[in-house]
């Protein structure tokens, strides 16, 4: 028979259930999902009063809190764990860490640090076997305090978790300040809509907990669309009902037996120049970077051939998808709108980009929709970058331009070019294009072939006497038709023996110019001099 006990009795019993193990620890396993390995534990309070039965920490604990007692129960459980601890090494039972909670009262008491650190050293346990999860409520009492208890715990080697992260007051804010070394999601904050807000919170937690090189563990984990939608958004860590309820320590022991252990892998290798903690903060100069002075910029995980984008710039916005919001470009494929050969090119530039760790640039086309707009195809040009990984996933920082305008207008030029020199084929002459500005010269398909001149000239008109196609003595004129052209002057003409042969041609030149009046480009031409038209 299980009876609730009331305060009073909770109070008088305490003394006698701590002193004969009446309360005790009970150990609850961590798992990686993907892998099916035990990656840890966590230590839980359990009161079995033996007239009046099992009591839940919800009950209980409270009632300790209030009455300044829960340090020597939380004591009580760290030392019962060390007990654990110690006896499987004896033992040589291959075990995993376990994690103790730290109330927001241990906090408060002064030596409660100096008191675990006797008990682990009295049981001789490593510290690597201990981790202690702190929960954010904690730093109600003043991040200051919080902060140096962290920094303590870490001075002294412990791996310390992040309990009830998103259960209130710490969000996002609180992890950028406090150096966790890993997060705990509570599902049962978040609960049932996993496809709704409570799943954006949640990704968007992982994504940012990635970000700070800090691995999640999502728990109160019940079934197995739950880890599955953990584990499709990067946290492959679960402790819940759906592998075991919390377990007396024989049991347990039974489980670090049968199952295989693996240690927590870091989300992601940072490049080391970056600061993901500074990143993330909306008011580091590293934000302020991001979203004003480098343009358009996006930074994207690749995984398998998914690539999933987790943070654009307010640029990349108006460049890319002016017509969308951040949170729908964060959530929407983004391959959707690129066909077959355009991602064949990305791909190949991110493989180069993690080869080389160099920058890699590349431009492909690909479809935009907007409600206003209808579908729109641009042209994107991108300075890729590998950031971070991890065996499986690689982090990339990318910057855009949409250089679709510049594009549209280099097709056009490219398109006249080739009309013009199809067409001096056809009619019986050689021609050439000059540009007033850059004094290059742009040969007909005739010249290239029967001349042998590149496609381009530069420095024009010297090359054509270095090549002998005019002869030196027409040198000088030839050079001050030039300058005349670059002054305005609109058309030219003259006999001129051309190649080798000194063949008499009928050169010349038209003078094209810009809407302001000023010379643009010169179209050359040398046609045979037939003797009838003489
Ligand atoms: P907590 O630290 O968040 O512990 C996780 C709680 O979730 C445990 O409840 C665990 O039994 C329960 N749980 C685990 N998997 C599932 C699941 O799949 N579904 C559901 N519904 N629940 C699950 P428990 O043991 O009742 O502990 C409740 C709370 O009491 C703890 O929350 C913790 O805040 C506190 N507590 C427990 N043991 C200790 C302790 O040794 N010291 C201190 N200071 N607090 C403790
Ligand atoms: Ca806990
Ligand atoms: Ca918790």
């Amino acid at each position: 028979m299980r009876v609730q006990m009331n305060e009073q009795q909770l109070l008088t019993a305490f003394d006698d259930a701590l002193k004969f193990g009446h309360i005790y620890a009970v150990f609850q396993p961590k798992m990686n999902h993907t892998t099916g390995r035990m990656i840890g534990a966590e230590a839980l309070m359990r009161w079995a009063d033996p007239q009046n039965g099992m009591q839940y920490p919800s009950d209980f604990i409270p009632v300790l809190e209030k009455n300044d007692l829960v340090y020597r129960a939380d004591l009580g459980v760290f030392e019962q764990t060390c007990k654990f601890q110690k006896k499987c090494l004896d033992e040589k039972v291959n075990t995993v860490p376990i994690s103790v909670n730290m109330s927001r009262y241990d906090i408060y008491q002064k030596n409660y640090i100096e008191e675990i650190e006797k008990i682990r050293k009295k049981y001789d346990v490593p510290v690597k076997y201990i981790h202690i999860e702190v929960t954010e409520t904690s730093a109600v009492g003043g991040m200051e305090l919080l902060k140096s208890v962290l920094d303590e715990l870490h001075s002294l080697g412990y791996t310390v978790e992040m309990d009830d992260f998103g259960s209130g007051y710490s969000s996002l804010n609180v992890l950028k300040d406090l150096e966790v070394d890993m997060i705990k999601l509570d599902m049962r904050f978040l609960s049932g809509n996993i496809g709704g807000r409570g799943g954006t919170i949640i990704s968007s937690v992982v994504h940012m907990a990635k970000w700070l090189n800090t691995p999640v563990i999502a728990e109160g984990v019940e079934t197995v669309e739950q880890a599955d939608y953990m584990k499709s958004i990067g946290c492959r860590y679960i402790q819940g009902y759906l592998y075991s309820k919390p377990l007396n320590p024989e049991d347990f022991r039974k489980k670090l037996e049968i199952l295989e252990h693996e240690p927590v892998a870091p989300p992601m290798d940072l490049i080391s120049t970056m600061n993901a903690r500074k990143f993330w903060d909306p008011d580091s100069i590293e934000t302020l970077i991001f979203n004003n002075f480098v343009g358009g910029a996006a930074i994207f995980t690749y995984q398998n051939d998914k690539l999933e984008v987790i943070r654009v710039n307010k640029k990349y916005v108006n460049e890319i998808c002016a017509n969308m919001s951040e949170h729908e470009i964060l959530a929407a494929d983004p391959w959707a709108g690129i066909d077959d050969e355009n991602r064949k090119i990305y791909e190949d530039a991110l493989k180069k980009a993690s080869e080389t760790g160099e920058e890699v640039k590349c431009e492909i086309w690909r479809n935009v929709n907007s409600k206003t707009c209808g579908t729109d195809r641009i042209c994107v040009r991108s300075f890729i970058r590998m950031i971070g990984r991890t065996e499986i996933q690689q982090l990339f920082y990318a910057m855009v331009q949409n250089i679709t305008v510049e594009k549209q207008r280099y097709d056009e030029i490219y398109n006249s070019e080739r009309r013009f020199r199809f067409a001096s084929e056809q009619i019986n002459v050689y021609a050439w294009e000059y540009t007033i500005s850059t004094k290059e010269m742009r040969p007909c398909f005739r010249c290239m072939r029967d001349l042998h001149l590149p496609p381009l000239l530069e420095n024009y008109p010297e090359p054509a006497f270095e090549m002998g196609i005019f002869p030196p003595d027409y040198a000088d004129m030839y050079r001050d038709w030039h300058k005349q052209l670059e002054q305005g002057v609109e058309y030219l003409e003259a006999i001129i023996p051309l190649t080798a042969d000194r063949i008499p041609f009928h050169v010349r030149y038209t003078l094209e110019k810009d809407e302001n009046g000023r010379p643009l480009k010169a179209y050359g031409s040398a046609a045979l001099v037939v003797d009838d038209i003489k």
